[in-house]
């Protein structure tokens, strides 16, 4: 945090990028503060490019006067409907809004807005340390105006509603989500009153779109540890509601003294530890899904004890519906998660099993250019407390990472096209699309991902005409 004194925040103010602003502003005779986020990441010394600023009258008249002020390269748009103006200069988005008042009716999420003052326009923020303002005015330069102690809980690390949290996570209920974002990010604890009132309020979530609660929730997930943010939206009863089938994998279940463990926490284990290894927002929610389909296919075996047969593939078939009931991408994104969902046990299972070079070559070819992050992936699901059994893990991965390095730069698997393709073997026998050219085409990518024969046109060529001759096929052309 930094060291508060009016003299240091007007400092800060005293900076080129203020200084036209509150220039702008005396021209003018208007009261201007940057508030908000700006505000709150400047003493806490995080970065921000975003900045705030509330006018008490006219933001659109304030922008266009700064953009005029600015001169060529700025450019000012303007949102009539919502009352703000955007200024941008170099790399630099100034967000210019009148201060006003809200007011929220039961029956509709939209506020009634009037013109207001600087603490009517505070009252509506969400959070105390969002509701902070600093004056830009030459003769109030760097004033903090704090009404609500916002600075007393940034010293202390809590996250609060300024006003009475049942109306302010009812007046919006994304604020609820906000909040558990802002505890994640900021690794903050949420008041007691504020999260009683989150459980309380939880249903009303449902009035949310689903776009902007996976903003939220993807903020949390590419938080430092995500997983508080999900312990937090478990125990307030939002999880349920806006995933349900996460919720699900919480619990153990004992038969005979043996039971499973618990994964709900696993996986959030899983996501705390590959977000120590990278900031890919993706391989995250790979490690949020991995294990998605276990309570689907959790059956009991008298010998074994609990199975969870084929969850790796049920998992990546839950994945489209859900991805588009959270108003996820449903593209490459989405392929690139079911991906990793679908192999994330066969670095395993290789290594549980003698690491043949087949069984590597075949990893490799189905993984592509993403093998790298399904070892992350599988790296961060050993989650076993037991010391020893965890270096067994990590040592048997270390040799499947060997292995793989030896045969790529051996065969060149990653981003393998057999050499001879489907329509030069219909050319080569005079065949039509059928079943006959698929079946040939794989036998060639078998026998090299085996190691039958090698990765070259020849070998491949020679292969499939004795395959084609046991089928009964004799070719008419030799292509190439
Ligand atoms: P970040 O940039 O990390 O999202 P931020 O605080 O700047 O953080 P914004 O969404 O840009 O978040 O909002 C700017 C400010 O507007 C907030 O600091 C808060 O004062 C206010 N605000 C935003 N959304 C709400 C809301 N739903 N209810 C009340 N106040 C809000």
């Amino acid at each position: 945090m930094i060291e508060l004194s009016q003299n240091k925040l007007k400092e800060h103010f005293e900076q080129d990028l203020f200084t036209d602003i509150t220039a702008t502003a005396d021209d003018l005779g208007l009261e201007c503060y940057v508030v908000g986020g700006y505000v709150r990441d400047l003493i806490l010394e995080r970065h921000s490019d975003d900045i705030d600023v509330v006018v008490v009258g006219s933001g659109i008249e304030m922008a266009k006067a700064y953009g005029k002020r600015l001169g060529k390269g700025a450019n000012v748009s303007v949102f009539k409907n919502f009352g703000t103006a955007q200024v941008k200069f170099n790399s630099i988005e100034v967000e210019f809004v009148g201060a006003r008042k809200e007011s929220y009716q039961r029956s509709s999420r939209k506020p009634i807005v009037e013109d207001g003052t600087l603490a009517d326009d505070q009252n509506r923020r969400d959070f105390t340390i969002n509701a902070l303002a600093v004056c830009l005015n030459k003769e109030r330069l760097g004033e903090l105006v704090d009404p609500f102690g916002g600075i007393e809980d940034l010293k202390k690390g809590i996250i609060r509603t300024p006003l009475d949290p049942d109306i302010t996570f009812s007046d919006d209920p994304l604020r609820m989500m906000r909040c558990i974002r802002f505890a994640t990010q900021l690794n903050f604890f949420i008041e007691d009153k504020t999260f009683e009132s989150i459980e309380k309020s939880c249903e009303r979530i449902k009035i949310i779109s689903a776009e902007r609660i996976i903003d939220e929730l993807n903020k949390i997930i590419l938080s430092p540890v995500p997983s508080k943010g999900f312990i937090d939206l478990e125990r307030s009863g939002l999880l349920e509601i806006i995933f349900p089938e996460l919720v699900a994998l919480e619990g153990v279940e004992t038969r005979n003294g043996r039971g499973h463990k618990d994964n709900f926490y696993h996986t959030l284990q899983v996501l705390d530890n590959i977000s120590e290894k990278t900031d890919n927002l993706w391989l995250r929610w790979a490690a949020i899904m991995h294990d998605i389909a276990k309570p689907a296919t959790k059956r009991w075996d008298k010998r074994t004890g609990w199975t969870f047969h084929n969850h790796n593939f049920i998992g990546e078939k839950m994945l489209p519906s859900i991805f588009r009931r959270l108003k996820l991408p449903m593209n490459e994104k989405m392929k690139y998660v079911q991906k990793l969902v679908r192999l994330h046990m066969r670095p395993q299972a290789i290594a549980d099993d003698e690491v043949t070079d087949s069984a590597v070559r075949r990893l490799l070819f189905e993984a592509g250019d993403d093998i790298d992050d399904l070892m992350i992936l599988c790296e961060a699901d050993i989650t076993s407390k037991n010391l020893a059994r965890r270096q067994r893990f990590l040592n048997n991965f270390q040799l499947v990472r060997q292995k793989l390095k030896d045969i790529e730069e051996k065969d060149r698997i990653r981003n393998f096209e057999p050499p001879i393709d489907g329509e030069e073997i219909m050319a080569i026998f005079n065949l039509s699309p059928s079943r006959v050219v698929g079946s040939l085409k794989s036998s060639i990518k078998d026998a090299i991902l085996d190691g039958v024969i090698p990765n070259e046109y020849e070998a491949a060529y020679k292969y499939l005409l004795s395959k084609a001759k046991k089928m009964g096929l004799k070719a008419v052309s030799k292509e190439k």
